[in-house]
């Protein structure tokens, strides 16, 4: 008998599709059937330059045949330095210092150790909205929805989640401050907190970014009450919004950046970027893992960095940016279910309404997700209450691609 799923898998793993992957290439995927799907989920914002490109695949190739691990506090290898050297290089600020990890929930837990070994405090403010990650700090930070949470706990003391700035939820920069400083006042004094933590643009809340004012806010804050700045760039970096991270549209300098997802092309690699003096805090033994860092998982990062100055890739996300604008823009004037259109560079989603009441609509969200499945485009939602539909196509997709998969997205919106 074929082993299912259903009988084998832990359930709590959730499917958002019901197909099964056997190959992939670019922003395409081919499932047991042979049918073919644009992707623009790129397994979570994973495949920013496609699936299986050919110098991820021929840089892992060659490494896999020669190194495939030493746990690198036991014994180094080049690849991990050479990649710090141009993690440390891409961050602004600096001089920097980066520490490899396995997995984004690594990365920002990580970062909070940082954090608190330099200030030698306990707090953490972290934001309503935000995805730190499924660990146990990673999930007392996480605040994107109970589903993660259920009855996990007792989740990590000492962190404060404070209202994430979402205007089209009533949520002003102004308000969103008064929240920020209302828990200074109420519960955890400026000087106790070791980390602001904050996603630049949301992206399991529902994409929506954080405006410039309110990130230099946070930096002010931050630097007057020498509080650690973290910006969780998992889901916004390596290119997703047509800068390499996120915060650069604002203009902030974060004093830590973490980041996962699209940095290993593919294979799991994360990073803790930022200033040197902080980065050095813990002492030798404190930090590592042992899978962190691994060879091939850096050999592939190497290529994805290669590929980034090569291949003029933020040049294509500006223009993947300025396409699905205008398409999504388009459609919501047509569409009075779409609530709001928004989302920095080539990060943007549609959020799901029912019209008579701005409510948000989940439902209907699924139906437009399942409907653009049936036509051949995977579509993977998101937000606090499941309506919002986000668009995380390989940036690297090429113009009739994008154009087609806009169009397929466009016809399941119209038909509700
Ligand atoms: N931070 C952000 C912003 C994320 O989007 C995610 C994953 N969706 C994580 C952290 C956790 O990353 P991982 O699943 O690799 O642990």
């Amino acid at each position: 008998m074929i082993p299912t799923r259903s009988d084998h898998v832990a359930r709590g793993v959730a499917e958002t599709h019901p197909i099964v992957i056997t190959r992939a290439q670019g922003s395409r995927v081919w499932d047991t059937d042979g049918r073919e799907y644009l992707d623009f989920i790129g397994g979570i914002g994973v495949l920013n330059i496609g699936h299986c490109h050919p110098r991820v695949v021929e840089a892992t190739s060659r490494q896999i045949s020669t190194l495939m691990h030493t746990c690198f506090q036991v014994a180094g290898y080049e690849g991990y330095v050479q990649l710090a050297a141009r993690l440390n290089a891409l961050v602004t600020g600096g001089p920097n210092k980066t520490l490899l990890v396995t997995t984004g929930a690594e990365a920002t837990e990580n970062a909070i150790k940082i954090a608190r070994a330099f200030t030698n405090r306990p707090g953490v403010i972290a934001f309503t909205g935000g995805f730190h990650g499924r660990t146990l700090l990673g999930l007392s930070m996480t605040a994107s929805g109970t589903g993660y949470r259920q009855n996990f706990g007792p989740f990590a003391s000492e962190i404060y989640h404070a209202p994430y700035p979402y205007e089209y939820r009533g949520w002003s920069t102004t308000r969103a401050l008064e929240g920020l400083h209302a828990v200074f006042e109420s519960r955890v004094s400026p000087s106790q907190v070791a980390a602001i933590i904050i996603e630049p643009q949301l992206g399991e809340g529902g994409f929506v970014p954080a405006p410039p004012e309110f990130m230099r806010e946070l930096r002010r804050i931050a630097t007057a009450h020498g509080i650690v700045f973290i910006a969780d760039e998992i889901q916004t970096g390596f290119g997703r919004t047509a800068k390499m991270f996120a915060y650069e549209h604002s203009g902030v300098e974060p004093d830590l950046v973490t980041i996962a997802k699209s940095l290993g092309g593919g294979l799991p690699l994360a990073a803790v970027v930022g200033k040197a003096a902080i980065m050095d805090a813990p002492l030798p033994g404190g930090l590592g893992g042992t899978f962190a860092g691994n060879p091939v998982a850096c050999a592939a990062a190497l290529a994805v960095l290669d590929v980034f100055e090569q291949e003029g890739v933020l040049e294509q996300a500006a223009r993947q940016a300025e396409m699905t604008s205008a398409a999504l823009s388009a459609l919501a004037r047509e569409c009075s279910h779409i609530g709001d259109v928004r989302g920095l560079g080539a990060m943007m989603a549609i959020e799901i309404i029912s019209p008579a009441d701005d409510a948000p609509d989940a439902a209907a969200a699924q139906r437009i997700v399942d409907r653009a499945r049936a036509g051949g485009l995977l579509l993977l939602k998101a937000g606090i209450h499941k309506n919002v539909i986000r668009l995380l196509p390989p940036l690297t997709t090429p113009v009739e691609d994008l154009a087609r998969g806009l169009e397929i997205f466009a016809d399941a919106c119209r038909a509700r």
